[in-house]
């Protein structure tokens, strides 16, 4: 008997909008890509499952390099946020929320956004999990059972995420726990804006992953000059330590909030250093300047960041929207723009996690999703509706 896992997907056409196409797949692969109108006429009944795309775009699965799993309020009858002015403050409001005003535990709320995500084509995601004096490692403990639950379809990848502070006493030791635990990168937040001393920070970070061999991701949420210099002083680090592609920072809004003869330089110094961006193209935010990124050479990787929690009402974990939000506020209106900021999410993302970039093609891993859309520029464009997602061949959505 057939393996459960193969399949025919008829009738679809390829990211670049060519086709239409047959995919037949076997034993979780791409094993044969046909024109569709031979393989309607040869006909294959022996395959368990036959899907017809509808002459609609199939790209690679989706890959979130920021999520905020243990925050999301989702599953929770509706929670408004509360006014707040400052980053400390909406540290506070976030932690005093979850503590009196929700009803089900982490693993409930987090898995609910899992699979909300899965629905719109995210296969895999880097989820933070905050680590704090006042939550210890509930956070991590309970998104390590999330991962461990979705297993089969989604990779997911923990991140320990210092958000009181990494300086502030103990904390060290609990995200040193957290690695032991099983998150295979370790975060930091604002070393000027929130420890107040980046040199202390960046040596906590840069001596503690290492150890474990383990990726570093920086919230760096400081603007201006500030933030420059700390990107600077990030890229430092990590050419001291040898540790070119793997480290990102996270937002990076002073990247996009000053003139590009001060930002060129500091892109150069990334790109020569393999220090990655990872944009969420948040609100009213700066945003890093995508096509400069990407003449200088710097990875740009994309995240949902916060999803309808406590930090934001927004959103409800589709990376292929945070794809349009990039495109949009960056001005990328052309299939070569939109094209690009879909491979942020298929390829660089893949490669930030240390996965492999998807590819539609013989050989490669079916994982896919199809797009209600011709092809893979519409489909950042309008970011229409999932109308079936594979997990090696396998349905995990629609169908
Ligand atoms: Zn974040």
């Amino acid at each position: 008997m057939a393996p459960t896992n193969d399949a025919i997907l008829t009738n679809v056409r390829l990211p670049d909008g060519s086709g239409p196409v047959t995919l037949v797949m076997r034993d979780g692969h791409i094993a044969e890509i046909r024109p569709h109108a031979a393989a309607a006429s040869e006909g294959r009944p022996a395959a368990p499952r036959t899907f017809d795309g509808g002459g609609r775009v199939v790209l690679p699965r989706f890959v979130d390099a920021h999520m905020h799993l243990d925050k999301t309020l989702m599953g929770e009858p509706w929670i408004g946020l509360p006014e707040t002015r400052t980053l400390a403050e909406r540290v506070a409001a976030a932690e005093r929320l979850l503590a009196t005003e929700t009803t089900r535990t982490v693993e409930e709320r987090a898995a609910t956004l899992v699979e909300s995500a899965r629905r719109f084509g995210t296969l895999a995601l880097r989820s933070h999990a905050d680590v704090t004096p006042g939550l210890g490692l509930r956070s991590v403990e309970a998104l390590l059972a999330v991962r461990e639950r979705y297993a089969d379809d989604v990779d997911i990848q923990l991140l320990a995420f210092p958000q009181d502070g990494a300086i502030t006493p103990g904390v060290g030791e609990l995200l040193e726990e957290a690695l032991k635990l099983g998150c295979t990168v370790l975060g930091g937040l604002d070393p000027a804006g929130y420890d107040g001393d980046i040199e202390a920070q960046l040596t906590l970070l840069f001596t503690l992953a290492p150890r474990y061999g383990v990726g570093i991701d920086i919230h760096l949420h400081d603007g201006g000059t500030l933030g420059l210099f700390e990107i600077s002083r990030i890229c430092a680090w990590t050419e001291k330590l040898g540790y070119a592609g793997k480290v990102a920072v996270s937002h990076a809004f002073a990247l996009g909030d000053r003139p590009a003869a001060e930002v060129q330089p500091v892109l150069e110094r990334m790109a020569r250093t393999g220090v990655a961006v990872i944009t969420a193209a948040s609100g009213a935010s700066p945003v890093p300047p995508a096509a400069l990124l990407w003449k200088t050479g710097v990875m740009l990787g994309i995240g949902s960041d916060n999803v309808h929690d406590s930090w934001s009402p927004f959103a409800r974990g589709d990376v292929l929207e945070k794809a349009f939000l990039v495109a949009y506020r960056n001005n990328l209106r052309t299939d070569a723009g939109l094209t690009r900021t879909l491979a942020a999410i298929t390829d660089v993302n893949a490669q930030l996690l240390g996965l492999e970039p998807g590819r539609v093609a013989v050989g490669a891993p079916a994982d896919l999703v199809v797009v209600d859309a011709e092809n893979g520029a519409e489909a950042v464009a309008a970011h229409p509706p999932r109308l079936l997602v594979l997990r090696g061949g396998r349905v995990v959505s629609g169908g």
